[in-house]
């Protein structure tokens, strides 16, 4: 089990982040914030598929404005994306938002930050300082990308402190896994600020969730990461899957199946093991059966493989065992073999509140 980094807390009225608590999983809105209505309609999809909060661009006053509505018919946390224009965080606080998410690199006034400060006080609002090495000061010192990365979160970080502010999260992405992963460990060493974590820019599809994967795995394995989002270009329901599986898969996120199959071989005399094997994850992820199943191309190996499966089907000849824990339980034709597969699964009673 993975022991997470004991982080301080930080947390309003929507949102808590920090120590031991779970990992946020989000996502951001493709759409422009002000279509309101197409607005809410992803964002309520995103929650439906596990968002726990949703960020969104706020590029203009009307956007910012749009923020009051959306609030209002959406079921998650938001939080709002502002570069450059400190006027629009003011907006997006007075509107309501649960969280802003500020750059270092372009809200540099003292004066502009101040405002932003006394503003997220009084609205009991979380600020994220979102550390980008594309937009990194001129001022950021040291050696490495990583050293600068860091040094500029915590010289804002000071500048909040200073200023009586501490409900912040911290990010520090890179289009690289491996400098994200340096800046993120570097700076656990030096603050103790939850972090949202993530490979910015990362890509689309595959490309995108390999390369979030690499950098994302080794931190979450550390214990390190509060929230977290996996880009990936025009896909943010794919995000949240992503973000599912990989926290699922490191024992971080209980609410989802583990579907083992064997990449079958020459032994296998069945032609449809994937098949089966996507139906079944979607199967249980519908009927919330959080188990684990093995779907494996042969008897020879794959009963004893998939031992450790709640239950499982291996491939014989035209037909499909079903076995439990290792142990067979009977034999189907193959062309009822996922329908008497998931009449077993059904007999799983799962735990509502894993
Ligand atoms: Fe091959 Fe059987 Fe192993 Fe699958 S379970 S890889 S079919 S030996």
């Amino acid at each position: 089990m993975i022991k997470r980094e004991e982080t301080r807390i930080v947390q309003n009225s929507t949102l808590l982040f920090g120590h031991s608590n779970n990992i946020l999983i989000q996502s951001m809105c493709d759409i422009k914030t002000s279509k309101i209505k197409e607005v809410i309609k992803q964002i309520n999809a995103c929650a439906n598929a596990g968002a726990n909060l949703m960020r969104i661009s706020v590029l203009d006053e009307e956007d910012a404005n749009a923020i009051k509505t959306i609030r209002k018919f959406v079921k998650i946390p938001l939080v709002a994306d502002i570069h450059f224009n400190y006027k629009l965080a003011l907006i997006s606080m007075e509107n309501g938002i649960d969280k802003i998410r500020i750059n270092p690199g372009n809200i540099t006034s003292e004066e502009e930050l101040k405002e932003i400060i006394e503003c997220a006080k009084k609205h009991n609002t979380i600020i994220r300082i979102g550390v980008n090495s594309g937009s990194l000061s001129n001022d950021a010192k040291g050696s490495t990308e990583e050293e600068k990365i860091v040094d500029s979160a915590l010289k804002y970080i000071r500048f909040f402190e200073d200023n009586g502010f501490y409900k912040m999260v911290i990010s520090l992405k890179s289009s690289s896994p491996i400098t994200t992963y340096k800046a993120y460990m570097l700076f656990s060493e030096k603050s103790d600020y939850p972090t949202h974590i993530g490979v910015t820019e990362s890509g689309f599809d595959e490309i995108g969730i390999i390369r979030s994967v690499a950098g994302l795995s080794p931190l979450l394995i550390y214990g390190i990461g509060n929230t977290m989002r996996i880009s990936l270009t025009k896909n943010p329901l794919k995000e949240i899957e992503t973000c599912k599986r990989l926290l699922h898969d490191l024992g971080l996120f209980k609410k989802y199946p583990t579907i083992i199959s064997c990449p079958t071989c020459g032994r296998c005399a069945v032609n449809n093991t994937k098949d089966l094997a996507e139906k079944t994850l979607k199967y249980c992820i519908k009927h919330k059966k959080y188990i684990t199943v093995a779907i494996m191309g042969c008897v020879v190996n794959g009963v004893g493989e998939g031992k450790n499966a709640d239950i499982g089907l291996a491939g014989g000849k035209e037909s499909f065992i079903i076995f439990k824990k290792g142990q067979p339980v009977k034999t189907v034709d193959q062309n009822s073999a996922l329908e008497e597969l998931f009449k077993e699964i059904d007999t799983f009673n799962v735990d509502e509140n894993l």
